[in-house]
């Protein structure tokens, strides 16, 4: 007899998406060595519109969404998987084109999982999830790219968000000073201190004003999460506020300003591998709890309006257990 399983499952019926909550056995996933019990997912910004339907993020109907999941290692055809690993994936299209972590069970391909490093619990995994995941690949660029303590403020906008809130707790415990810019900067100021941040910015200043090409000089580095204007004011990882980048050639050419962009989706394993085990050493997780909110599967398509419109605040992780 086949297991049967909790999932969220969004069908396409012409053009209209719905999402709804069902239950499914194992011979509705799809192909893959290991079957994972899944404990924990989370929402990020792009689930919000996965599940919503307000970007084509879904590439083959009905999927479950969900672009990341931690659980524990049910089977495996794989000799280095047994049963009962902790292991974490996150991006190769999972919750876009294969079936993903808003379900109790998943079956993925074993070259996508990464064991879970000591000292992270699945719950925790999920708390930093892709966005942690991708601040963290962030500072690891900015570290590339020469910037220390020493070089001057570092800027992080969408600073309330889930990329932002890690990015500033990241960047703190580096010895980095942090200026958060946040569109909410009067209502989520003690929450962005309590992160790590030295100084906070009014977001409008960044998002609303046509860039000027050689404006004064603010910070050493920025990790932005909301493209558009704010990037053409600031020197990349996500579009937030817009895909589009309103700027000329001339800081590029005349100030050395390097964009770099992120990958959090096609990332390769070492990489992955080493930006887990960052995490593990340099985030500090009593400020994960502080940014991080519980939810039930139930409630997902819910918070995925609430993250697309802005509102959420930190990380949302899905107790798959609750
Ligand atoms: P969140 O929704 O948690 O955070 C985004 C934040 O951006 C919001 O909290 C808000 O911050 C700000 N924001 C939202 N809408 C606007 C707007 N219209 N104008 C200006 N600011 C806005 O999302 P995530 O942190 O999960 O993701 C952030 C971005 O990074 C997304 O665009 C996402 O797609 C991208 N991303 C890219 C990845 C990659 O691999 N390159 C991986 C992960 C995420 P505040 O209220 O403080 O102003």
């Amino acid at each position: 007899m086949q297991d049967r399983f909790r999932a969220l499952l969004v069908t396409k019926d012409r053009e209209r998406q719905s999402a709804r909550v069902t239950e499914l056995t194992d011979s509705d996933l799809m192909d893959g060595d290991v079957t994972v019990s899944v404990e924990y997912s989370t929402v990020n910004y792009k689930d919000g519109l996965a599940v919503t339907g307000k970007a084509p993020i879904i590439r083959k109907f009905p999927l479950i969404p969900g672009v990341d999941l931690a659980g524990r290692v049910l089977r495996s055809q794989n000799p280095d998987f047994h049963e009962g690993d902790r292991v974490v994936l996150n991006g190769y299209g999972l919750g876009e084109a294969h079936h993903g972590g808003f379900a109790e069970r998943a079956r993925v391909k074993s070259d996508w999982l990464i064991p879970l490093p000591q000292g992270i619990s699945t719950a925790q995994a999920m708390a930093i999830g892709t966005a942690g995941f991708t601040a963290m690949l962030c500072v690891m660029a900015l570290e590339k790219a020469g910037i220390t303590p020493g070089s001057g403020d570092v800027l992080v906008t969408g600073a309330a968000g889930g990329v932002g809130s890690v990015a500033i707790s990241l960047l703190d415990k580096l010895g980095y000073r942090v200026v958060a810019s946040s569109r909410r900067a009067e209502s989520e100021g003690a929450y962005l201190r309590e992160l790590g941040a030295d100084e906070i910015i009014d977001a409008r200043g960044l998002s609303d004003e046509a860039a000027r090409p050689l404006d004064k000089q603010r910070w050493a580095g920025a990790v932005d999460a909301v493209g558009s204007r704010t990037l053409a004011n600031v020197p990349a990882c996500g579009l937030a506020q817009g895909s589009d980048l309103p700027a000329t050639v001339l800081p590029f050419i005349l100030r050395n300003v390097t964009l770099i962009g992120v990958d959090s989706v096609m990332a390769p394993r070492e990489k992955r591998q080493a930006a887990w085990h960052r995490l593990a050493s340099d985030l500090d997780l009593s400020k994960l709890d502080k940014m991080t909110t519980k939810i039930a599967l139930d409630d997902v398509p819910a918070v995925a309006e609430q993250i697309v419109a802005g509102k959420t605040r930190g990380r949302v992780v899905i107790d798959l257990k609750a």
